[in-house]
């Protein structure tokens, strides 16, 4: 079995007494897309915390391309930096323009000239539809057009792994399309991501791997069209009853 990019064993998180994640088991196969689901509160952003360091998780461990992550000798921010994420909104600094955005952790944080980050950082812009919009502020930008640009950002870097916590949730309907076609673009590329999302049909459409979550509990996982086709909890069904 090939290794996966990210494998998550009995994970633990608490927030001052309260369980949030309890005993949650996870592989994230290269090259796939994990939709994790669940109502809201269900510990989805919390997952995707934990898996980027941005929480410390309590009890379980966490490996990236099977280097223990949460070994307390990890440097944290090397993890961070092999880790793309986007979150729902506010991703872009608004004083910079696209590209200044999308450049500026290969150049601060990674060292890259300015010359050749510049280039990268225009090709994969144009590669995802924002060719024109380089040099424009955020605020000349639709929202779509903000989070597309946010989730060039987070692969300027090349990342390992890519995280988006419900990067639609948003917008407005109508440009909920774009940017759900830009994270098609890139998993079409091969890009390895975990998204948490209420895109039920997205979900469906683009996953590899279904988790469904309740309670900070991974009740049921599985292929989309056993999760949404034939899901084995009564407590899936009625979720998925209530939302579609
Ligand atoms: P989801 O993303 O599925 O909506 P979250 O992971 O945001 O769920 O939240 C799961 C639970 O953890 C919720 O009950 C939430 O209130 C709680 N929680 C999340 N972050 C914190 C925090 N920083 N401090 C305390 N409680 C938190
Ligand atoms: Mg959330």
């Amino acid at each position: 079995m090939t290794e996966p990019v990210l494998r998550m064993r009995s994970v633990r998180k608490t927030f001052g007494g309260s369980v949030v994640l309890r005993d949650v088991d996870l592989d994230v196969a290269p090259h796939t897309v994990t939709a994790l689901i669940g109502a809201s509160g269900s510990g989805k952003s919390t997952l995707l915390r934990c898996a980027n360091l941005l929480e410390e998780i309590d009890d379980g461990a966490i490996w990236l391309d099977g280097e223990e992550i949460t070994d307390p000798r990890t440097d944290a921010d090397a993890v961070r930096r092999r880790i793309g994420i986007v979150f729902q909104a506010y991703n872009l600094f608004p004083h910079l323009t696209v590209l200044e955005n999308v450049t500026l952790a290969p150049r601060r944080v990674h060292g890259i000239a300015r010359k050749t980050a510049e280039e990268q950082a225009r090709e994969l812009l144009e590669r995802l539809g924002l060719g024109a919009k380089a040099d424009e502020y955020p605020d000349r930008l639709s929202g779509g057009q903000q989070q597309r640009a946010a989730i060039v950002r987070a692969l300027a870097v090349r990342p390992r792994l890519l995280l988006l916590d419900e990067i639609t949730a948003a917008l407005d309907p109508e440009l909920v399309g774009e940017v759900l076609d830009v994270v098609r673009d890139v998993k079409n590329e091969g890009m390895t991501m975990v998204l948490a999302t209420h895109e039920m049909s997205f979900a469906r459409e683009v996953a590899d791997q279904v988790c469904f979550l309740e309670g900070g509990v991974v009740l049921e996982h599985g292929t989309p069209e056993a999760v949404f086709g034939d899901p084995r909890q009564e407590r899936t069904r009625r979720f998925l009853r209530r939302i579609v």
